[in-house]
């Protein structure tokens, strides 16, 4: 093709090569090797090709409703074809008399039969089939139709291509016995087979290998990384539990841990004592516990010599960890800081002396940790609380601060289905607390109209008046939009009117605050002398005041699943009963909808998890987002489950045989990841 339509697939389609053609898959065929006849013509048919010939037209209706409608028969019976746009390219071409073969959605008008702007060819009755193969359909933008490269052309173009390769021409890349173990066809057959199917069996075949292919390619990979980061990256050895730890764990631990605490505790100790960098995601829903599991893998740290480092989101988070923390080691003879954005020059200069020195043993933090002028001693372990807040590149900086790296812990609270975990981060360890404490009773969740308020708050005030605390959420989906503040404070005013000082005390925070009036605000929440929190989501993660056992979300519609889910475990930490109360328009939307039934009918995080991925789709999982790698060409994450399984189930059978992929078989295998290498960023993730 010419250079002028050759730039306009590069810029339009990102097509530069005769193998970037070949991968961009049809999205769906149409059928038009079958010919229907007019007599079996029937409502729900769909697409429909006939053979007809023209018998008049005629030029009907006024303004809007001004058509041309063509009177059309085969042997069998006479339907009719008609226009709105086009009439007279259509009066000019389309001759009364002439047969044609005609392709379209099938509709009845008066229980005519009717195609409304079919696709017209000029026909002869000698061809009595329609189109040898399945007609592929791609995805064309208006642009490139416009210049004449629409998905009829771009069909034509992968045509002539595939009719000049050969086998040789599209390697096979996996080893035969993959190829046998899960039924596949060649390589080159699926390229074939994909764009123009010789039926519809052959057509899933090749959709099937390819999403193999795809799937088997991605998990092999993030296999080879992590098997090479076990065996080659150094990390600090941790090599004994000593005595910070187990005095802790004996005298000043509040509560037994949980099974599954205790499980990942095991993990992170055979990790870091292994001689290798840990890298280790811990995901356990809202309220399973994760803070403990932190604070004794710190003193792991401390006992073996290094320092240790807490990373939290936001102020607030740092600021209450420094205080649970710094609580419950009073009696321990370990040092611990907190570093934030509004930690004062004076005090910044005396922590940066200790951490420098070597006798500041534990940081809490925000990000401000990993500025420049923090340097550490020792640094040996990094947690980062709350991970999908941290980009990549703020987690990459901490890897500066120590010869060898630190091992890292990254604990999030936004659960992400296991299957799509270890897709997504199959280059780290997976660990999971999934066992809450005990004795945690079930959050009861309801759904209220806001025409409901004044129930609503008398149910509250109910509440209130047996001693627990409030929370009410108001949706803030930009910081920067001045109705939403409108919106919170107009908020905070109804609180008010409902709840009257000096009976009743409310708190409000917001992003927008000045740190130290949050934080004050804050303050007198946790410590009960306000009874009602109003804020917007910046109290979303990891805050923790247990007597609070009632969450109000205004507008809840407005919320996704996740933050939903998260701002519901802000209540039920304590001993009494808890109730989360949805707020809502009168109207709403199909998601929205099923948003709040699913909240209302469970509270488990993963299960949650599950569906919002089949609601929304994996590019929108909080914390997957940057990572890129759910993004595949065909396969889809949600859909392919049973695809990923047998991927799963290939690659790990493959590794235990050959785990460098030296084998003669393998090697093509090998060479074809090589090839490849540097067209993906998987580093991106660690
Ligand atoms: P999250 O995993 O959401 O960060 P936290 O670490 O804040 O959860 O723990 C939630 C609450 O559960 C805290 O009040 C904590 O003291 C309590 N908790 C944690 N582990 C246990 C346990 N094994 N038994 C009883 N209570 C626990
Ligand atoms: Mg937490």
């Amino acid at each position: 093709m010419g250079p002028q339509r050759a730039d306009l697939l590069k810029k339009e389609l990102n097509i530069f090569t005769f193998r970037d053609l070949l991968e961009l898959f049809p999205y769906r065929h149409v059928d038009k090797t079958r010919v229907n006849l007019i007599r079996d013509l029937m409502p729900g048919m769909d697409y429909v090709q006939v053979a007809v010939k023209i018998l008049r037209f005629s030029l009907l209706g006024e303004g809007r409703a001004k058509r041309l409608v063509a009177q059309v028969a085969d042997s069998t019976g006479t339907m009719e074809l008609a226009w709105f746009q086009g009439i007279s390219w259509i009066q000019k071409n389309l001759v009364e008399g002439q047969s044609y073969l005609v392709y379209g959605r099938l509709g009845f008008f008066n229980q005519m039969p009717q195609i409304v702007h079919p696709e017209t060819e000029p026909w002869t009755p000698e061809k009595k089939e329609g189109r040898e193969f399945l007609e592929p359909v791609y995805p064309a933008t208006e642009k490139l139709k416009t210049r004449n490269l629409g998905g009829r052309q771009l069909a034509k173009l992968t045509h002539a291509l595939l009719a000049q390769i050969h086998e040789k021409d599209v390697q096979e890349n996996l080893p035969d016995s993959i190829l046998s173990k899960l039924q596949l066809m060649s390589r080159y057959q699926a390229f074939r087979q994909i764009h123009f199917p010789s039926s519809n069996v052959q057509y899933s075949a090749a959709v099937r290998r390819l999403k193999l292919e795809e799937l088997f390619l991605a998990q092999l990979r993030m296999n080879l990384l992590r098997s090479k980061r076990h065996r080659f990256s150094k990390g600090v050895v941790f090599d004994k539990v000593g005595e910070q730890f187990n005095t802790f764990y004996k005298k000043y631990l509040p509560f037994d841990l949980t099974g599954a605490q205790k499980r990942v505790l095991r993990e992170i100790r055979n990790d870091s004592g292994s001689g290798k960098q840990m890298n280790r995601l811990l995901q356990g829903d809202v309220g399973s516990g994760k803070t403990i599991v932190a604070l004794l893998t710190m003193l792991l740290a401390v006992d073996n010599g290094y320092q240790a480092c807490l990373m939290a989101p936001t102020e607030i988070l740092a600021k209450q960890h420094f205080a649970t923390i710094s609580s419950l080691l009073k009696e321990m003879p370990v040092n611990v800081e907190l570093l934030t954005g509004s930690t004062k020059t004076s005090a910044r200069k005396k922590l940066a002396k200790s951490l420098a020195e070597g006798n500041l043993e534990i940081l809490i933090g925000t990000h401000a940790v990993i500025e420049e002028a923090v340097q550490f001693q020792r640094l040996g372990m990094v947690i980062i609380d709350e991970q999908h807040r941290f980009g990549v590149a703020q987690r990459a900086r901490l890897w500066e601060k120590a010869e060898i790296p630190p091992h890292i812990l990254v604990m999030t609270a936004t659960p992400i289905p296991r299957t799509l975990a270890m897709t997504a981060y199959g280059d780290l360890d997976y660990s999971v607390i999934d066992e809450l404490p005990p004795g945690r009773q079930p959050i009861t969740t309801v759904h209220r109209f806001e025409t409901q308020r004044s129930f609503v708050m008398n149910f509250l005030q109910a509440e209130i008046d047996k001693g627990r605390q409030a929370y009410i959420i108001f949706p803030l989906i930009e910081e920067s939009d001045k109705l939403d503040y409108e919106n919170l404070y107009r908020g905070y005013e109804t609180v008010k009117t409902y709840f009257p000082e000096p009976k009743y005390w409310i708190s409000m925070v917001h992003g927008r605050q000045p740190a130290d009036q949050k934080e004050q605000n804050m303050q007198r929440f946790v410590t009960g002398d306000t009874q009602i929190m109003v804020s917007t989501t910046v109290i979303e993660v990891g805050v923790n005041v247990p007597n609070a056992s009632v969450m109000v979300i205004e507008s809840s519609e407005k919320f996704g699943l996740s933050q939903l889910h998260q701002l519901r475990g802000r209540v039920g930490r304590g001993a009494e009963k808890s109730y989360c109360v949805l707020l809502t328009g009168s109207k709403l939307g199909n998601d929205a909808r099923e948003r709040i039934k699913i909240m209302t009918s469970t509270s488990n995080g993963f299960e949650i998890a599950e569906k919002d991925l089949e609601l929304r789709g994996p590019g929108d999982i909080e914390g997957t987002r940057q990572s890129g790698m759910l993004s595949f060409k065909l396969a889809n994450i949600v859909e392919d489950r049973p695809l990923i399984e047998e991927a799963k189930a290939a690659v790990a059978e493959l590794l235990e045989n050959d785990p460098d992929l030296v084998s003669a078989e393998n090697l093509r295998l090998k060479s074809f990841l090589q090839q490849q290498k540097g067209k993906m960023a998987w580093s991106k993730i660690s």
